[in-house]
């Protein structure tokens, strides 16, 4: 076993590492507890896998639409047969739901937040109906963690800039049993609800739905859509994930995030798992982190959105280090506000890239940050860190290419000491970079 979960001090549960981990070992790899589409863009997607329909090999051609409400379709007629038999899934029971339910007037945030609680009002009805599978995933969804609500003075109504997705208060604190946005949607569902006929074993009270709310905002993972055209990256969906949902924040964190979502499945829904690999070695006994947002954020943004959206204040080693930093040392990051608010925009982005002019890194320090560089990651982070392994680990792990905002990790299964150093792969955009050009990248910045 690579990992084992047991108390973070101060924050709940946490996954550790068991033995000592290499730089791109797979940590962790799991299949979806539960997967829902963003209701915007669901047409576009398979809505049991949410694969995207333009990276299938005959693309129109093998989509099946959902037979019922012809909304929807699925990537093929395996997809739509699971479907059918999964409650967790576009079933019968969610797709009579989803068409008896009045959307008008809503915005996309809501929209998709009822393709999530029309899944487990399924999901209840099949329990009731004695499936034990469908009790296991409700228990696991329902024994994530839920974040206290924010007190209404702190809610995002107002000014708060990083709600995302189809704006209007996301995060937390709009998903309280007070809240407009929940008795809304409580009050859409039930009509829905009792349009389709579902029985009473399928209803949730108000608590229930906004509790439910938060568990999937604070544990949910966005998948991304593959880029457009035009560069803007929007959301296909979210997935609820069992044992990474216990992997805790750090904003210099030490595994990130790959799925696969479009690539060919070699089994039922495999498209659907998601990986997460080791930045950097992992000495054995060492918490196994990852960022919930891109790593360029700024301080402040970083701050509010684990805050708001996570329910926690940080006080990782970065945040403690950046705290002490002058406006001027943090403006290289807030010159990028424009990418930002873009890139949040998809709920996913980030401050465009640390791309070596936005350095901080003086000369003299060039040669010990190569060593550095070539080691990143044996600095522990629980102690302090430095400015400038901080400013070279963004240079380090943050996709090069403009406006990706990806995470860069060395691949799995490389052999060690391979000429060049590791390859190291974006988990957005797939582009690669060996280790050796990132060293002469940072020597022709200099
Ligand atoms: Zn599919
Ligand atoms: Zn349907
Ligand atoms: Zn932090
Ligand atoms: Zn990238």
């Amino acid at each position: 076993m690579l990992v084992q979960v047991r108390e973070a001090p101060g924050r709940g549960r946490g996954i550790f590492a068991a033995r000592p981990i290499s730089a791109g070992e797979v940590v962790l790899r799991a299949p979806p507890v539960l997967l829902y589409p963003q209701h915007g863009t669901a047409a576009a997607f398979c809505s049991h896998c949410l694969r995207a329909f333009n990276s299938l090999e005959e693309n129109a051609a093998s989509v099946v639409a959902c037979s019922s409400c012809g909304l929807v379709g699925f990537c093929g007629a395996a997809c739509a047969a699971a479907a059918a038999a999964d409650p967790g899934s576009h079933c019968p029971a969610v797709c009579r739901l989803l068409s008896a339910c009045n959307l008008a007037g809503l915005n996309d945030e809501q929209q998709t937040a009822l393709q999530f609680l029309f899944r487990c009002c399924s999901l209840r009805a099949a329990v009731a109906a004695g499936d034990s599978d469908a009790a296991a995933r409700l228990a696991t969804i329902t024994s994530l963690s839920a974040p206290p609500v924010l007190p209404p003075s702190d809610a995002a109504d107002g000014a708060a800039p990083s709600s995302s997705g189809g704006g209007g208060g996301d995060g937390l604190s709009s998903w309280s049993a007070g809240s407009t946005a929940v008795r809304e949607l409580h009050g859409r569902l039930n009509h829905a609800l009792a349009a389709a006929g579902a029985g009473p074993a399928a209803a949730l009270g108000v608590e229930e739905v906004a509790e439910l709310l938060r568990r999937d905002a604070a544990n949910g993972y966005g998948i991304m859509a593959p880029s457009a055209p035009d560069g803007e990256r929007r959301i296909r969906g979210t997935g609820i994930y069992s044992l990474p949902s216990l992997l805790n924040h750090e904003c210099l964190p030490n595994v990130a995030r790959f799925d696969c979502f479009d690539r060919e499945p070699s089994g039922p829904r495999a498209n659907a798992c998601v990986e997460f690999r080791a930045l950097h070695d992992i000495p054995a006994g060492e918490e196994v982190t990852q960022s919930y947002f891109p790593l360029p954020w700024p301080l402040g943004e970083r701050q509010q959105r684990c805050r708001e959206d996570y329910g926690f204040e940080c006080a990782c080693p970065r945040c403690k280090e950046e705290a002490t930093w002058s406006e001027e040392e943090s403006e290289w990051e807030t010159d990028e506000d424009a990418g930002m608010e873009d890139a949040e925009a998809a709920g996913a982005a980030t401050a465009g890239g640390a791309a070596p002019a936005h350095a901080h890194a003086h000369g003299d320090q060039q040669q010990q940050q190569q060593q550095g560089a070539a080691a990143a990651g044996a600095a522990g982070q629980e102690q302090q860190v430095d400015p400038a392994y901080i400013n070279l680990f963004l240079l380090k792990y943050v996709c090069p290419r403009e406006g990706c905002y990806g995470t860069l990790a060395p691949l799995p299964g490389q052999p060690a000491g391979q000429p060049g150093g590791p390859l190291f792969e974006c988990n957005m955009c797939g582009g690669r970079r060996s280790e050796a050009e990132f060293l002469a990248e940072l020597e022709a910045a200099d």
